[in-house]
């Protein structure tokens, strides 16, 4: 016979943490520890001065305030930082997340029309041939960098790098998708963003409105 749901005994999460571990969570895909092929940024840098923000910010001593015994897994503030669009740690569902983004241009390098970026680009009409010179659909392109990678010859370079900007993502009973802050950020803007989310987020102010209220 099934058990009434108010009968089932709570199971406790498995990663309830010590009052005494941090507030918050920063998970950096792989290309700040042991290199991805597919990187256009640096995710370690980034990930030091967000850590450096955050402990200044009282988000530590606001979320201690509230959760004064241990702290359960979901009330963390979750930051995700990928290097490229592929967005392996998932920025889109984390309280503040960052992917980086190259935008490619055809240079004067004469082209030999071998046409692996064609080939090696996911995005289908991203990237084309013509005349021996690439051209790009900036309306398809979601700025991964891998043509201007694979291109032997020089004739594709990334124009500008920078990052998407993503924040008040979450799972759990009302789950959303990030907002898009911004493209193609640089880290000065990148962390003024962020400031101005953990002040909404510390006041609790909609739309990074902390999830325990
Ligand atoms: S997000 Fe991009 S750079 Fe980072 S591990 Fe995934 S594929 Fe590699
Ligand atoms: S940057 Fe990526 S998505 Fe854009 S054209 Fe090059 S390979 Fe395709
Ligand atoms: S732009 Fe580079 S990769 Fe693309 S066809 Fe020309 S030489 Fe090949």
């Amino acid at each position: 016979m099934q058990k009434k749901l108010s009968k089932l005994s709570p199971v406790p999460y498995e990663d309830d943490e010590e009052p005494s571990s941090p507030r918050y969570d920063i998970s950096i895909c792989k290309a700040g520890t042991t290199g991805c092929s597919h990187a256009v940024i640096n995710p370690q840098n980034i990930s030091d001065k967000i850590k450096e923000l955050l402990d200044e910010s009282g988000l530590g001593n606001h979320i201690s305030a509230i959760d004064k015994k241990k702290l359960l897994y979901h009330k963390k503030f979750r930051v995700a930082l990928a290097a490229c669009p592929n967005s392996c740690p998932q920025p889109q569902i984390k309280d503040f997340g960052v992917s980086g983004q190259a935008v490619p241009v055809a240079t004067d390098e004469p082209c030999s029309e071998c046409m692996q970026c064609v080939d090696v680009c996911k995005e289908e009409g991203a990237v084309c041939v013509k005349d021996a010179i690439p051209i790009f659909n900036y309306k398809i392109c979601v700025y991964c960098g891998d043509c201007e990678k694979i291109c032997p010859t020089g004739s594709i370079t990334n124009e500008r790098v920078g990052m998407r900007v993503m924040a008040g993502g979450r799972l759990g009973r009302h789950p959303r998708l990030a907002m898009i802050m911004d493209d193609m950020a640089d880290e000065g803007t990148l962390l003024e963003i962020l400031r101005d989310i953990l002040d909404k987020y510390i006041k609790g102010l909609p739309p990074f409105k902390p999830r325990r209220k």
